[in-house]
């Protein structure tokens, strides 16, 4: 049952990195991950890939982690003989509430930020999810993986979220499956599944354009970003969001010549004021 687990969400991964790509890609990599999809359904097995066709055509996320004993995506708490049973990996499991398919991971890292107390002042635009503590403006990197790294460090250094070896591993390996590099040097790894709280938004500039990955894509803006499963739909239009902001040559050297995380943190403020409510 695990490895059709593996399957479905790999299957989902390849959807929704599909989902990305029309947004912000080219098309270029469209007949590959059609073709991947197509073949990674038809393997399923019978009953799920009838189960799994039904999910697919309502949302593109079929699948919801299983968090301090309710599911992640529509918040219904779980019956504890559920949980146990998803534990155990018998038999797929679906959301009493929402019909997804539920898992856990229990090594997956989390969320572990403060929220703000009652009376504080509403944040707005891309305070909510991100700040100073998490800029690195001298970021020096040769490739995704030196640059997911730092990024993932400083997420876990300024107490947002625990296990950054766990993070780094996802994010990386999300990137095995479709780069996340862009056109005008700018790339967005990110990670699913990091329960517990909001998504979170670190930005790090290399001074120097590296290659992102084999490709010889040059980078030198990155977004490393945490994507609780209940939000993947807010993901989408945050990167569309961040994307059109930094289509602006004034606005991405803006964050490329800010030295100091509290100038990065004001650039990107001001970059994204309209573009990212
Ligand atoms: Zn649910």
């Amino acid at each position: 049952m695990k490895s059709v687990l593996n399957q479905l969400s790999q299957l989902q991964e390849l959807i929704l990195a599909r989902d990305e790509h029309r947004l912000t890609g080219d098309g270029a990599h469209l007949a590959r991950l059609n073709e991947a999809i197509e073949s990674m359904t038809v393997g399923l097995p019978d009953n799920v890939r009838s189960f799994y066709s039904r999910l697919i055509t309502r949302d593109h996320v079929i699948m919801a982690p299983v968090h301090k004993g309710s599911c992640a995506v529509c918040g219904m708490h779980l019956p504890i003989s559920q949980v146990q049973s998803v534990r155990q990996c018998q038999a797929i499991q679906y959301c009493p509430g929402c019909s997804r398919i539920l898992y856990e991971d229990l090594n997956a890292p989390q969320w572990v930020g403060t929220t703000p107390s009652r009376g504080e002042p509403r944040k707005n635009g891309i305070s909510r999810f991100s700040a100073e503590t998490l800029m690195v403006p001298d970021m020096v990197a040769g490739s995704a993986a030196d640059a997911i790294e730092i990024l993932a460090g400083k997420m876990e250094a300024a107490g947002f979220i625990n296990n950054s070896d766990a993070l780094i591993g996802s994010a990386l390996e999300r990137e095995s499956m479709l780069s996340t590099a862009m056109d005008f040097g700018l790339a967005f790894p990110h990670i699913r599944g990091v329960e517990g709280g909001s998504l979170t938004l670190a930005c790090g500039v290399s001074k120097e354009p590296f290659e992102w990955d084999a490709s010889g894509t040059k980078t030198s803006i990155v977004f490393l970003i945490t994507i609780p499963a209940a939000v993947s739909a807010f993901y989408m239009r945050l990167i569309s969001g961040l994307t059109e902001a930094f289509l602006k040559e004034a606005n991405r050297n803006a964050l490329i010549d800010a030295e100091t995380p509290q100038a990065l943190w004001k650039a990107l403020v001001k970059a994204t004021r309209n573009t990212i409510k």
